[in-house]
């Protein structure tokens, strides 16, 4: 995940209208929580173990290998869950660096692809080739391992396609799985994000999910995901949806509407385009966020206690059916 921007405008009027802001094109969601005997539990340990997985791969990097062997093991699995997987592949020119041609590849996996009534849940699942916030030079050139920061709303997302495929929701409402590429390589947001543009590009306007919830940095031992100002001031009617199911789930203490900053993450260039998507992100791993972009981004730091509240949420979202 990349930066925080500096906070120089105040939108205090959309955090006055939290609570209050109709969906327009969104039907009543069913009561929640939905019974237990109509959606499974999410399986934290298991998503803590596609943490561990994606890691032993090494970096997740464009053009790296082990970035390749990911991708072949995401389509593989993906392939045997969701009902169509689409593998969208495309390329990027680096802005700073000359001759350097990123071959990145969006994976989107479709439940339900029929249904006209849509959501979309994505993550990115590259990592940063440079751990630039560490504390030595020697350790600024090293790779992030990506637990959390790329790892964590993959593994996430992939622990649903298997929730899903064991026992689909009995609505007929479309479930998009978009795990997305390119989202941190950097140093720069001008080669940051890069799969979410394309995936924003390429969407059709007609075909928009209703809304779509955006996964990062959700492992952190202590979980604290504060309403993200871009998705507070570009979908506030999902923010208040999505922080009100993780209140009926008991998990308010983890999801405060207050507190939250501008964070560049992959759902700016998906509001832009018109997917209203709000940003699930603790922008604040370890100790006064010393983990984030680090050689220390690493599975004992990841909980599967913490991945469980948030895929909590997911299959509450998705079992209610919006
Ligand atoms: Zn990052």
């Amino acid at each position: 995940m990349p930066f925080r921007l500096v906070l120089v405008t105040v939108a205090c009027a959309t955090l006055a209208t939290i609570g209050f802001v109709a969906c327009s094109d969104t039907p009543d969601p069913p009561t929640s929580p939905v019974p237990d005997t109509l959606r499974p539990r999410f399986d934290g340990g298991a998503a803590q173990a596609l943490i561990e997985r994606q890691v032993a791969f090494g970096p997740r990097i464009p053009n790296r290998q082990g970035h390749a062997d990911q991708l072949a093991w995401m389509l593989a699995q993906l392939d045997t869950l969701a009902d169509e997987v689409e593998a969208q592949a495309f390329t990027h020119d680096h802005t700073r660096i000359p001759g350097l041609t990123l071959r990145m590849t969006n994976v989107i996996a479709r439940f339900r692809p029929e249904a006209e009534r849509r959501l979309l849940f994505l993550a990115h699942w590259d990592t940063r080739p440079f751990a630039d916030q560490a504390r030595t030079a020697a350790e600024r050139a090293q790779p992030v391992p990506g637990a959390n920061d790329g790892g964590s709303g993959t593994a996430v997302l992939l622990q649903v396609a298997r929730h899903l495929a064991d026992q689909p929701p009995n609505h007929n409402v479309g479930i998009d799985l978009l795990f997305t590429d390119g989202e941190d390589y950097g140093p720069t947001l001008d080669d940051m994000l890069l799969g979410a543009r394309h995936y924003a590009a390429e969407a059709n306007p007609d075909e928009a999910p209703v809304y779509a919830v955006l996964l990062d940095l959700v492992g952190d031992a202590t979980p604290s995901f504060p309403a993200e100002r871009f998705s507070l001031d570009f979908a506030p009617d999902v923010v208040s949806r999505v922080w009100g199911v993780a209140a009926d789930l008991g998990y308010a203490d983890f999801f405060p509407l207050t507190g939250g900053s501008y964070i560049q993450d992959d759902h700016v260039p998906l509001n832009e385009a018109g997917i209203r998507t709000a940003n699930i992100i603790d922008f604040d791993y370890g100790p006064g966020n010393s983990l984030w972009h680090t050689p220390d981004d690493l599975p004992i730091h990841t909980r599967a206690s913490t991945l469980e509240i948030v895929g909590e949420v997911v299959l509450e979202l998705i079992y209610a059916g919006g």
